[in-house]
């Protein structure tokens, strides 16, 4: 077993532990990252499958995603724009198809009007929510404390308007049922993304792609970082101080091949897995009891890929909405300069529980039949068709992200990002803007390193969390 000494240990080399790592490492502090995987990168992944390149995992940048969008340009790596020429398909409720161009859905005018009254009520919360702390808002208890579903329900008796609005949130985005998260917790989704508009809004919210693939952004911070990202090395202890800061020197990361000491952790890993990790001593009450009320929503992300984009030849746009569909989202998703088509389709929560049921070629028949619903019959057919199932991948176990659980947000959300000792917390989960995003996860990291960067130096920063990071143990 190898042992090094450095600065900073950090668990998980995703976007955000390596942007954390890497401004550490560039002020001059050691590092070490520990990947539980055999490759970097987490929850993006770029792969080919049976010879067509897919994004597996998270793929889109938004224009407010600025952060993002400034390491991509850093990092020499070229996006392109999603293609949206052409009309969207809308199927209604009732199972009635319609295409349509613009942003809102071709229902009838009532409904109409009562979405866009929803939309009204939700920028205008989200105007209010600071995403860092939503908390604060003078309602949270009350927003925090009823469903979304509900709450829907309390401002609008018209059920697909409901349905249409709790589709950018529940399956879009948390990818849980709408009856089980909260209003608060839309509302931050929302005012995380600057407005409840841009999430409705897929031109905006979808907007560009990294050529080649998401995951070179990690792949690219990784190799500056060098010999100092040690992959297939699950952590599975981290030895620290205790809250009266002596059990411990420092902190000691204990991998499969390594065990690292360090003065700070950096735990760069979505919150559902930090039990993953045996503390010693444990962690504080506060965190046994935070970390059980986050968790992972669950998405199957579609991949079809086709000769051609035959789509388009129709004047489609290959963007498709149907909150009552099997697969309630699909976008034209085809890669740079690549001659074939790829559509990718998204089933959500109960709807994927459902899918998961059934045997994979009842799985992909379902699926397929859904997209040909909206598409037209050449969806059935596609060369390549994968689907990426986060929730059996041991080192994620959801997608796309976490969120807390009814109630848990404004209760447990002001202590979330509060280092334990020398132990910071760090990923998209837990980001303010771009939350659950991967420019939340570059923020993320850039703001821990901030931190643990303050917090050597002797807390020159004043903050509270460089205090608390100053608390015994620290070395
Ligand atoms: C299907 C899918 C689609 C998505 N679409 C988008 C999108 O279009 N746009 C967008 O911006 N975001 C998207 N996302 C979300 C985005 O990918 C994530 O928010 C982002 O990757 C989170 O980065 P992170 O570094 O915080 O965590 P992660 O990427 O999860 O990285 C954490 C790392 O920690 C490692 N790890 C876990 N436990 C341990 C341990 N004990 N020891 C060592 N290592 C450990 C993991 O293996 C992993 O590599 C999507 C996600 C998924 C799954």
């Amino acid at each position: 077993m190898k042992t090094l000494e450095r600065d900073v240990v950090i668990i998980g080399a995703g976007p955000s532990g390596l942007s954390a790592a890497r401004r550490l490492k560039a002020a001059g502090l050691s590092v070490a990252v520990l990947e539980a995987r055999d490759r970097v990168g987490g929850r993006t992944w770029t792969d080919t499958i049976d010879g067509a390149m897919l994004e597996i995992g998270g793929q889109w940048i938004s224009p407010d995603q600025t952060v993002l969008a400034s390491l991509v340009e850093e990092l020499g790596l070229e996006t392109f724009e999603r293609y949206r020429a052409g009309e969207s398909v809308y199927i209604s409720a009732d199972g009635t198809r319609s295409t349509y161009t613009g942003d809102m859905f071709p229902v009838g005018e009532r409904t109409e009007q009562e979405m866009l009254k929803l939309i009204g009520i939700l920028d205008q919360l989200a105007a209010e929510t600071d995403p860092a702390a939503p908390w604060k808002h003078p309602r949270a208890r009350e927003l925090d404390t009823i469903s979304f579903s509900s709450w829907l329900r309390g401002q609008s008796d018209d059920e697909e308007a409901c349905n249409n609005i709790g589709l950018f949130v529940a399956g879009g985005m948390l990818t849980k049922p709408a009856h089980a998260f909260s209003a608060l917790q839309a509302v931050l989704m929302a005012a995380s993304a600057g407005s409840f508009s841009h999430l409705v809004d897929e031109d905006f919210i979808l907007d560009r792609r990294v050529a080649g693939g998401m995951q070179q952004v990690s792949e690219r911070m990784a190799a500056d970082l060098g010999d100092d990202v040690l992959l297939s090395n699950p952590v599975r202890f981290l030895h620290w101080p205790g809250e009266d800061g002596t059990a411990h020197d420092g902190v000691t990361a204990v991998a499969d091949n390594v065990t690292v000491h360090a003065r700070y952790a950096v735990m760069a890993v979505p919150p559902n897995l930090y039990s993953r990790v045996s503390f010693d001593p444990p962690l504080p009450r506060r965190q046994h009891q935070m970390h059980q009320h986050q968790s992972l929503g669950l998405v199957i992300k579609v991949h079809a890929v086709y000769p051609t984009p035959f789509w388009r030849d129709k004047g489609l746009s290959g963007t498709c909405f149907g909150a009552g569909e099997l697969v309630q989202e699909v976008y034209d998703n085809t890669n740079h300069q690549d001659p074939r088509g790829t559509l990718v389709g998204f089933v959500s929560d109960e709807k994927a529980d459902a899918m998961f049921k059934l045997s994979a070629e009842d799985r992909r028949r379902a699926i397929l039949s859904s997209i040909a619903a909206f598409l037209g019959e050449e969806a059935l057919s596609p060369e390549v068709y994968y689907e990426s199932d986060w929730g059996s991948e041991e080192w994620t176990r959801g997608a796309y992200a976490a969120s807390y659980d009814l109630g848990g947000l404004h209760r447990y959300g002001p202590d979330q990002l509060e280092p334990v000792g020398p132990i910071h917390w760090s990923c998209s989960d837990l980001a303010a803007e771009g939350y659950q995003h991967v420019d939340g996860a570059v923020r993320m990291g850039l703001l821990t390193a901030d931190r643990i960067l303050a917090a050597a130096s002797g807390g020159t920063s004043g903050s509270a969390f460089a205090d608390a990071a100053t608390a015994p143990g620290q070395g």
